[in-house]
């Protein structure tokens, strides 16, 4: 169920923009609007959960495919993705989601690969 208060519902309800990379009927990818690097983005499930443990286990497995299809685009050898769960673990917004931070070469920027279509 979404919730209207939440940011990432509004995003996946076109309310607040965001530059997305990837969209299926469960999971939706956009870029993060504070990047800690050049191409930084963010898997969700459109599912609302605040933490995984509140995910469906069916939409679970579609969102490491897509951070694995990111990272591949992005063309970086080194990446990290990282799912935060709670505020102790610096979780600030309330609906799951994964991050894909590249660690691009910066004299050789992203791969040709990106922005993935
Ligand atoms: O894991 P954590 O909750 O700390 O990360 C939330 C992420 O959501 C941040 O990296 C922030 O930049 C991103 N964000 C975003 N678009 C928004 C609000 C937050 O990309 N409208």
């Amino acid at each position: 169920m979404a919730s209207a208060a939440c940011i990432f519902c509004r995003i996946i309800k076109g309310e607040i923009p965001a530059f997305k990379l990837y969209e299926s009927d469960k999971v939706l990818a956009f870029l993060d609007i504070q990047p800690l690097s050049s191409g930084h983005a963010l898997v969700i499930p459109k599912y609302h959960g605040a933490k995984l443990i509140d995910i469906p286990d069916d939409t679970l497995t579609e969102i490491l495919p897509i951070a694995k299809r990111i990272a591949k685009a992005t063309g970086a050898e080194n990446y990290n993705i990282l799912q935060n769960n709670g505020r102790l673990a610096h979780q600030f917004v309330d609906h799951v989601h994964f991050h894909v931070i590249p660690k691009p070469n910066e004299e050789q920027g992203l791969g040709v690969g990106w922005p993935m279509q």
